[in-house]
């Protein structure tokens, strides 16, 4: 079988050239990272639980009218994509204090906000992914005025979507990251969710408990994350089955 080609290799995916033109092929590592970089390991079965939660919330994305880059789930670890040209932004929507936010602003965390805020941070892990305003990603010419009423429109449609789907398996949606990307039909460009959608992008808390089912785990060392990703899985009845049950090993 021909080798096929790999276009990019990131932190928790690398990208290979799709079975036909314009698609790509996700594979989903096991790599967990933090502090860009600067902390790293091996999670068995992170990869899996991402590609399979990705294509959960991609699909329910792509029911309820939003847009997406995803094609279809081929196997455990690699879903198939359409190509986009990915903004260079992270797309930031919070609706609890928690992380950068607290710590820039000194709100404590879990704190509700009044509304969704909505952040954008250039990527760029030379740079740390610094936080950007609408006035540079204009001045930069990163998105138009255009692309950014679609992307903050999309933002919030997920919103919405996410908080919906995770307040009804009892889990809080405090924040999270998505990436929007461009795609072409002949002359005319749309823009899609891209990357992923997994508990590596959003902070996730148990609405009794508190106890966080995120990326948090990793970062802040809480536990085991392939325990609160299979925790989040589960409830959400994404789990193959005869998949044995999360050991309840997490702390706060
Ligand atoms: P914070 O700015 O508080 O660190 O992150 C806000 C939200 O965006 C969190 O849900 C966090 O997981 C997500 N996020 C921010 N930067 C990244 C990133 O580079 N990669 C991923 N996977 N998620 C990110």
């Amino acid at each position: 079988m021909a080798r096929r080609k790999k276009i990019y290799e990131g932190k928790a995916k690398t990208l290979y050239e799709g079975p036909e033109p314009g698609t790509i092929v996700q594979y989903f590592k096991d790599d967990a990272t933090a502090f860009n970089a600067q902390k790293k390991d091996v999670i068995e079965g992170k990869g899996v639980l991402n590609n399979l939660l990705s294509e959960y919330f991609m699909l329910g994305l792509i029911n309820i009218g939003v847009p997406t880059h995803f094609l279809r789930r081929l196997n455990m670890r690699e879903q198939l994509v359409r190509s986009c040209e990915i903004i260079p932004l992270e797309v930031i929507v919070r609706n609890f204090a928690a992380g950068s936010l607290a710590t820039r602003l000194g709100i404590e965390e879990g704190t509700q906000l009044p509304r969704p805020v909505v952040e954008y941070c250039y990527k760029d892990d030379k740079l740390g992914d610094p936080l950007v305003t609408e006035e540079h990603i204009a001045a930069f010419g990163w998105a138009s005025q255009q692309d950014m009423d679609d992307i903050l429109s999309l933002a919030l449609r997920v919103n919405d979507f996410l908080s919906g789907v995770m307040y009804g398996v009892g889990i809080k949606l405090i924040d999270f990251k998505i990436e929007i990307g461009r795609v072409f039909d002949g002359d005319f460009q749309r823009l899609v969710v891209a990357d992923e959608i997994s508990p590596d992008s959003c902070r996730l808390w148990d609405i009794e408990t508190g106890q966080k089912l995120d990326k948090d785990v990793f970062r802040r060392d809480l536990g085991s994350l392939t325990d609160a990703y299979t925790e989040v899985a589960r409830r959400l009845g994404v789990l193959p089955k005869g998949t044995a049950p999360a050991k309840p090993t997490l702390i706060n």
